[in-house]
């Protein structure tokens, strides 16, 4: 029967591992996949995290299945965490997911579910795996502008006017903070403005957080998130945990839905622990009770926190580093965006012939789109990713 099947495309970014990994070159720099990775390259295991995972081994006496939505107590320390205080608990339906990817994959499953004929408007770019979501699914996609490729920065002008074009019953996927993958963002007043054209729009905002405390801190990066959910009557949130706990593999998201009432809350509860049920069942629990534990007692989520903004910091010292030498080496400041942009991705602006350039004769990977991991640098790398852009002409 399989003989039907036809060839999938290739995922672009493992395959650039792939190449990655099989080039003999010793002073080959990867900026292509999207982990945090410290100066000497490595994806450590957070300092929190193995306390927390030490003191779950001595504990824990069951591995016997949670809620259909995972252990609420996740929930509650994740919506605390992204949320703060803009939406009232009991108005947020949460349900545990495999991951960020998870969350938003049964976020547009829920949207599909409620509205069998909705829209999803999508930044043009956003991250790949949106799209093909979408596309496998079957629902519409909306491109909205949103990178200026001038600029390098966010075409507001551009953005406002498609979102205009949004109606009731359609939704907006907006990425919280650190875009992925421009690294281009929203300042506050121009989130405001996107806020002003939901309420006359109707249309519902989806919103897609995985950085959190990757940009600014996390506060900070949790701002626009919390000034959308707390506007609107309605707002979808998937939230993943991979990047700032560092526990990519354990796969750790949390789908969240706001409500104005606790009887939308109820039956929005019911939905996404159906759809769990539905794909597949109880959602893993051991990266969740890990971040539980964290947020949850003062001494882990201060470690945590101190280890993370380190790791932020580090980003933003290479980030400043290399807008410096590109400075430096071009006598212009047109790479200046570089210290603008904010989290692990910025987008070069450059053609794909430039990127094949770069690591044919550099040994240097980028995505195709010329999308770049500023965490796979380091101070030693800096210098040679500027000379060879430079040299290259861009
Ligand atoms: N959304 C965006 C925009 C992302 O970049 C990612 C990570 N690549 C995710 C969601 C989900 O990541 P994960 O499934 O690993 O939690």
């Amino acid at each position: 029967m399989f003989e039907t099947l036809k060839q999938q495309p290739a995922d672009k970014i493992l395959a650039l591992i792939q190449m990655y990994r099989d080039d003999p070159r010793a002073d080959k720099v990867d900026l292509g996949v999207g982990v945090y990775k410290d100066a000497t390259g490595l994806t450590p295991v957070m300092r929190a995290v193995k306390s927390a995972e030490h003191k779950l081994w001595e504990t824990q006496d069951s591995k016997v299945y949670t809620g259909l939505a995972g252990d609420p107590a996740f929930g509650d320390a994740m919506a605390d965490l992204v949320l703060g205080d803009a939406v009232p608990r009991e108005n947020v339906a949460a349900a545990a997911t495999p991951g960020g990817t998870g969350a938003v994959r049964q976020a547009f499953e829920l949207i599909q579910m409620a509205r069998p004929a909705a829209r999803v408007f999508v930044s043009d770019p956003t991250w790949p795996n949106h799209l093909s979501m979408l596309a496998y699914l079957g629902i519409e996609m909306v491109p909205y502008r949103y990178f200026d490729e001038e600029t390098r920065g966010v075409d507001f002008d551009g953005l406002i006017a498609d979102l205009k074009t949004a109606k009731k019953g359609d939704v907006v996927l907006l990425h919280g903070c650190c875009h992925n993958p421009t690294g281009a963002n929203l300042n506050s007043a121009e989130w405001d403005a996107v806020i002003e054209v939901l309420l006359s729009t109707g249309a519902t905002p989806m919103i897609d957080i995985a950085y959190q405390g990757f940009g600014e801190g996390l506060e900070q990066d949790a701002a626009a998130t919390r000034k959308v959910a707390a506007a609107v009557p309605e707002c979808i949130i998937a939230a993943s945990c991979s990047k700032n706990f560092g526990i990519y593999r354990e796969r750790t998201g949390l789908l969240m839905v706001t409500s104005v009432d606790g009887g939308a809350r109820a039956l929005n509860q019911g939905t996404l622990a159906y759809l769990n049920r539905q794909n597949f069942s109880f959602p893993p629990d051991h990266g969740a009770r890990l971040v539980t534990m964290i947020l949850t007692d003062d001494a882990l989520r201060a470690d945590w926190q101190a280890e993370l903004e380190d790791v932020r910091l580090s980003m933003l010292g290479l980030r400043k580093q290399l807008a410096q030498e590109l400075q430096d080496l071009s006598g212009s400041d047109r790479f200046g965006f570089l210290a603008q942009h904010r989290g692990m991705f910025s987008r070069l602006g450059t053609t794909p012939d430039m990127v094949e350039k770069l690591r044919l004769e550099h040994g240097i990977y980028m995505v195709g789109d010329s999308r770049m991991n500023i965490a796979g640098l380091n101070a030693q790398t800096v210098p040679i990713l500027a000379k060879a852009i430079i040299g290259a002409g861009i």
